[in-house]
């Protein structure tokens, strides 16, 4: 196992200097410790260095950690597919990445049905690659309209992922114009940040930033 109280406590020490260089409150940045694929033994680790948010990307193994440690906050980021809500509603703390009305609705009906408001954020795909999950700029006003009428799910923000080995300067460009969006929408949460490009999205106003790598070490299968 990799020292992961270690890497836990310098990483979080880099998230308040970065927030504190460019003059932000640190209490304003909430790490997420990304824990998909890794033994629960690695999340008790990390737990008991102070972490509390953790971000899953398999439904099914975000549901098995919480039964486990369902004191930690658990965050669904991935990709989520739509016949997989049930098993995550009501059991994660915020799911980031609703890309589709026909995702929401579900997510609405799920909670609904167990009795909660689900907090969301919307993933939005700045950068136009292709193979990226979210919507495109200019269906966010429309997608957040109709789930600003749905009783069950609270978009409480928005979510990005930059494109990988990208420059600062790029990483930078594409923070900037998410923080940009969510502003324009009153929107208060910005899910931005993994452990190459965390630094930059705290410096464009990251409320919470996602990362794995830097506490766990690198993933030998699967997960992108
Ligand atoms: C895996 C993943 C992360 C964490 O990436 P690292 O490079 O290991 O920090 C962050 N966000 C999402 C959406 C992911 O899928």
């Amino acid at each position: 196992m990799p020292d992961i109280k270690q890497n836990y406590l310098k990483l979080i020490e880099s998230v308040k200097k970065a927030a504190e260089d460019c003059g932000r409150d640190p209490k304003s940045v909430r790490l997420i410790a990304v824990s998909k694929t890794k033994p629960i033994e690695y999340v008790r680790e990390a737990a008991e260095a102070g972490a509390v948010d953790f971000g899953e990307n398999r439904p099914q193994e975000l549901a098995a950690k919480q039964a486990e440690m369902p004191e930690l906050r658990w965050h669904q980021i991935g990709t989520l597919q739509r016949n997989k809500v049930r098993h995550i509603v009501g059991k994660c703390a915020l799911i980031h990445s609703v890309d589709s009305l026909a995702l929401a609705l579900e997510i609405d009906k799920r909670a609904k049905a167990a009795g909660v408001v689900q907090d969301v954020l919307i993933q939005v795909n700045i950068t136009g690659e292709e193979t990226k999950s979210g919507i495109a700029p200019n269906e966010l006003k429309g997608l957040l309209d109709e789930i600003n009428s749905m009783e069950n799910v609270e978009p409480i923000g928005l979510m990005t992922i930059s494109i990988a080995g990208s420059t600062p300067d790029e990483n930078r460009a594409v923070f900037s114009e998410l923080k940009k969006l969510a502003d324009r929408f009153g929107l208060k949460e910005l899910s931005m940040g993994m452990t190459h490009d965390y630094v930059e999205a705290i410096e464009c106003g990251a409320t919470m930033v996602r990362v794995g790598t830097a506490i766990f070490g690198a993933r030998d299968y699967g997960a992108k």
